[in-house]
């Protein structure tokens, strides 16, 4: 249990614990029409045009109000969300798809792997076996597009590559945004190896880090807050942190592989 904890504690799950995922943080512009309308934990960004929103994450299932006041703080509304998108389907990022796509009438784009758990609140993601003793299920939604790597959202003049980058969930995506990315850092939470419900896993693992190592962003951000040091770069009024995103990538490479080799061993897999 204690290794199960650590590797919640490190992934910023244990939502009792983690206050910061239902925090307030100050709504703000990232660049360009990419705002940050999350909280202090739980990145959700509205990327605004013309013609509606392009919603990325939800929080929690009681993050609504606290995403509606940041994104009404910027002098927008979450009733005029088109699109809504997911980095990982895990209820800490896509509980409330269901409520604001009752709010907007918004339809909700997702990878192949994300969407069978969008679909059904999570209950064939790995980590519903992994944590049987835990509820991490959300109310589930219906997908209205099934997204492929390379895809592009479109919506009022507005162009977001979708970069798929699957080990965290099946479908786990990031998005390029003018040259902006949002990464989905490749954490570690379900078993690597002997998992049933995802055999693929160190495969896909393995293809997203050649794949993230191969980006070269000066501004990026993450799904979570604390994965690309939010708080401080608020502070500061920059986002641009080049070096900051491969020192990233080569420490969740790093805390991979030792997972993997411990699992290795645990389990007598050469
Ligand atoms: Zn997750």
């Amino acid at each position: 249990m204690r290794l199960f904890l650590a590797t919640l504690l490190a992934a910023g799950w244990l939502t009792a614990q983690n206050p910061d995922w239902s925090a307030p943080f100050p709504a703000h512009t990232i660049d360009g029409n990419l705002h940050y309308i999350g909280t202090k934990d739980l990145a959700c960004y509205l990327i605004t045009t013309p013609k509606g929103h392009i919603l990325i994450n939800t929080g929690l299932k009681d993050s609504m109000p606290l995403m509606q006041a940041s994104a009404k703080k910027l002098g927008f509304n979450l009733k005029d969300v088109k699109i809504l998108l997911t980095m990982q389907a895990h209820y800490d990022h896509v509980a409330a798809f269901s409520e604001i796509k009752k709010l907007s009438g918004a339809k909700v784009y997702a990878t192949e792997g994300d969407a069978a758990y969008l679909e059904d609140g999570g209950k064939s993601d790995p980590l519903a076996v992994a944590f049987a003793d835990q509820d991490f299920s959300f109310k589930p939604v219906k997908v209205d597009r099934r997204l492929k790597d390379g895809d592009v959202v479109e919506l009022g003049g507005t162009q977001l590559r979708v970069i798929s980058m699957p080990g965290h969930t099946r479908g786990a995506a990031g998005y390029l945004l003018n040259g902006v990315l949002i990464v989905n850092v490749p954490s570690v939470v379900v078993p690597l190896i002997g998992n049933k419900l995802y055999p693929n896993i160190v495969e896909d693992y393995e293809a997203t880090f050649v794949k993230l190592k191969q980006l070269q962003p000066k501004i990026w951000v993450a799904g979570h807050g604390s994965q690309y040091d939010l708080a401080a770069k608020h502070a500061k009024g920059s986002f641009a942190d080049p070096a900051g995103y491969t020192a990233t990538i080569v420490a969740a490479e790093k805390t991979y592989r030792e997972k993997l080799a411990r699992e290795k061993t645990a389990k007598g897999v050469r």
